[in-house]
């Protein structure tokens, strides 16, 4: 039986999928050739890439607005950079709720002047930071909508003049916001959308062509645009399976649906981690993730005993980032809520063992 599994990236991925993704390294459209040996200016492949590329938009509501969705190498670690060299003129704000923007700021720096408009750091990055000012002469804001590793997600986004850039690689597609208010967005494909491989771009064309600095043709936006995601060979493998993650959301209803399901799941969770005397929750209440939900025992000693127990009731990937600890439940969009009820089945027997 497969494992119920929370892990937070590389993460679950819809069992459809799986096959049909196994199915086409064997043998693409029935046309005995694998998906992996073909070339990717084929007909065949580019209309992947093109579908997936055209799906993106559809689910976000993008289409016909003014923006272009790429599928970049190097994750959402070279988008850090990326990002700051076509945009960064001479000064970008940035919030800071975790490592993940932290380590956007430490890239983002080597461009120019940096302004840290807020930052969760003070107490473990355990809340989002509110009600701070965006100065008006900023290149463009950027931040991160959802804290993977500490399970905090900025509930609302601010209003603010410059282009707003956001990292969305743990929460995109998951819920929905209004996306025409964000000019550039980027994901690693691995925790919403696909394998490891592949980086979700999607930017508003009329933010580019302002900086000064040349740019190198890998990490220019805007040849990548011109060249369809098709500048270098593009990781034909992960683009194939995040298509056919997108067609799946899609004719399950797209985000609107998945948001419920979602919000389901998360308050099943959160529910039994504050009704449950043995367990606490380690982020303030209305910052909590719908995708990754953090929390830790209240007392230590039974951890080897509820780690028995879930490993047995074939869970995985339920340990805490190295630098939280406790315990770590990631349920992206492809998790049943079964798989959150098998959780909530042995939080509540360790309660009747202890
Ligand atoms: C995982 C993650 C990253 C890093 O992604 P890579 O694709 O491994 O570079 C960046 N930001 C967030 C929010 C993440 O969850």
């Amino acid at each position: 039986m497969k494992k119920h599994n929370f892990s937070a990236g590389p993460c679950i991925l819809p069992e459809e999928v799986l096959q049909r993704a196994s199915e086409a390294v064997i043998n693409f459209n029935d046309d005995n050739l694998s998906l992996i040996e073909i070339s990717h200016r084929s007909k065949p492949f580019v209309d992947v890439i093109e579908k997936a590329r055209a799906l993106a938009l559809e689910l976000l509501g993008l289409e016909n607005k003014g923006y272009e969705a790429l599928f970049l190498h190097g994750g959402a670690s070279t988008q850090f950079l990326m990002t700051a060299y076509n945009l960064l003129n001479k000064k970008a704000a940035y919030l800071n709720t975790g490592t993940w923007s932290s380590k956007a700021i430490k890239e983002a720096s080597l461009f120019g002047e940096l302004i840290e408009v807020a930052s969760s750091k003070d107490k473990n990055f355990n809340y989002i930071p509110k009600n701070f000012d965006i100065p008006n002469d900023v290149d463009y804001f950027h931040c991160t909508s959802n804290n993977t590793i500490y399970g905090t997600q900025m509930k609302s986004f601010p209003e603010t003049s410059a282009p707003l850039i956001c990292d969305m690689s743990s929460d995109i597609f998951s819920r929905q916001l209004d996306f025409s208010k964000f000019d550039l967005i980027y994901a690693g494909a691995q925790k919403n959308m696909g394998p490891a491989g592949a980086t979700l771009v999607v930017v508003k064309k009329d933010i580019l062509g302002k900086v000064e600095r040349s740019i190198p043709s890998m990490l220019n936006y805007q040849i990548h645009i011109e060249k369809d995601s098709m500048f270098n060979t593009p990781s034909v493998f992960a683009v194939y399976v995040s298509m056919l993650t997108l067609q799946w959301l899609k004719d399950l209803g797209g985000i609107s649906f998945i948001e419920k399901v979602n919000e389901k799941k998360s308050t099943l969770l959160y529910s039994e981690i504050d009704r449950n005397p043995l367990f606490k929750g380690v982020v303030s209440k209305e910052d909590r993730s719908h995708m990754n939900a953090t929390f830790t025992l209240e007392n230590d000693s039974l951890a080897k005993k509820f780690d028995t127990l879930w490993q047995e009731a074939n869970i995985n990937g339920l340990h805490g980032h190295r630098s939280v600890g406790g315990y770590r439940a990631s349920m992206y969009n492809a998790l049943p809520l079964y798989s959150v009820q098998a959780l909530v089945d042995v939080m509540q027997e360790l309660e009747r063992q202890a």
